[in-house]
């Protein structure tokens, strides 16, 4: 005999834990089930923990929206629960005066996406920012800054507790199978069966229904290296390059102790596995002093790696996040949340609203 649960969401990375928060103070009674031992392991605690602003997506892309959207509810939401987060800024730098016009690109998508607060700046005005910082012009966002992804996510469990829901570890989910009324599913060996089930399982989310639905997206992984900068930060400000293929460039970010780390590089790879290749050190090294020519390459330390589940390959244009709701699929109380990479921690409490309403 199946146990009967209302809503089970499937990982509690931050995106399942917003959108388990989102579904519990609607109240829903939820049930969260992590195959891992504790919250965010994957994606949610490996990445640069910036609160993006919402410039470089397509205007009306479920990025552009959920992330413009999702900035200000969590500028909000730290504020209300003094999660550490800071408004840094970030400059977009141009080294090459070629690419002046990628920055003017860059400040009208912005525009469109409703982000008006960027402003263009001379070498000289860059300098008086940030001495270190080589460029031709940069672009000033005031509006990006970074927070403390573990805080920010112990709060989001605190709230869906709070809320009546549960938050089950070491319970990974499988047999995804359609029911009378919903869907059923093992766990632990045990069965299960719900009214609604949020399939928020990041890079695996492809795994878990492949079986149950036609036409699941195809996952690209590309894994992101990170180094510690030993010392005092050379910044006050994120600094980044202009994006690159697969990803938004090698750039400068401090956390809230005010250390300085680079990263993420963009290497396609087959599978999951977090091991740090110090190999790609000499191409950090030469991608950062295009912005910053006092790099002292010593102090540059192997810090962590990060994946992203991508749902466009090498080369192609960038996807959009996928959130496929009965529509999209035609199973009755099933969501799927595909290709949620960057922006998806800043989006995240969007993304809880946008699935709220969507089974509402
Ligand atoms: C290198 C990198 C840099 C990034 N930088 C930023 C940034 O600066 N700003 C920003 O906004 N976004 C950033 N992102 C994106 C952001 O980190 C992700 O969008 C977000 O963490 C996705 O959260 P998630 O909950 O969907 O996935 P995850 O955190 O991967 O969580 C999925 C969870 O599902 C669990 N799970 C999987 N299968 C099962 C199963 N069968 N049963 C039970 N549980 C299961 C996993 O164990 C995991 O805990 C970055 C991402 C990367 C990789």
């Amino acid at each position: 005999m199946s146990e009967q649960l209302d809503c089970v969401v499937v990982g509690a990375g931050v995106v399942g834990l917003a959108v388990s928060r989102a579904l519990a103070l609607a109240g829903r009674e939820v049930v969260v089930l992590e195959s891992e031992p504790h919250i965010g392991m994957h994606a949610s605690s490996r990445n640069s923990e910036v609160i993006h602003a919402g410039l470089y997506y397509p205007t009306h892309s479920l990025k552009a929206r959920l992330c413009v959207q999702g900035r200000e509810m969590l500028y909000a939401y730290c504020n209300l629960r003094r999660i550490n987060h800071r408004r840094l800024g970030k400059l977009i730098v141009a080294t090459d005066p070629q690419d002046i016009d990628r920055l003017h690109g860059l400040r009208e998508q912005a525009v469109g996406n409703g982000v008006q607060d960027l402003v263009l700046l001379s070498t000289d005005e860059v300098n008086e920012l940030e001495p270190q910082v080589s460029c031709a012009a940069a672009l000033l966002s005031p509006s990006t800054g970074i927070i403390d992804s573990h805080e920010f996510m112990t709060a989001l469990q605190g709230d869906v507790e709070g809320s009546g829901g549960t938050v089950l570890f070491d319970s990974a989910v499988s047999n995804v199978k359609v029911a009378d009324n919903g869907l059923r599913f093992e766990s632990d060996g045990r069965p299960f069966a719900c009214r609604t089930l949020v399939n928020a399982a990041g890079a695996k989310a492809q795994d878990l229904v492949r079986s149950l639905i036609a036409g699941v997206p195809q996952r690209y992984l590309a894994i992101g290296h990170y180094y510690a900068y030993q010392g005092k930060s050379p910044f006050r400000h994120l600094i980044y390059p202009l994006p690159s293929d697969g990803g938004l460039g090698i750039h400068a970010t401090n956390d809230l102790s005010g250390a300085a780390r680079f990263g993420p590089d963009v290497r396609w790879v087959d599978a999951i596995n977090y091991d740090f290749d110090d190999s790609c050190r000499q191409d950090f090294v030469t991608a950062i002093r295009r912005y910053f020519k006092g790099v002292d390459e010593n102090k540059l330390a192997p810090a962590y790696t990060g994946i992203r589940a991508k749902l466009a390959g090498p080369g192609a244009k960038v996807a959009d996040f996928n959130i496929q709701g009965e529509a999209g699929h035609g199973v009755p109380g099933l969501v799927n949340l595909f290709g949620i990479e960057s922006p998806g921690l800043t989006a995240s409490l969007a993304i809880g609203e946008y699935v709220r309403a969507m089974l509402a």
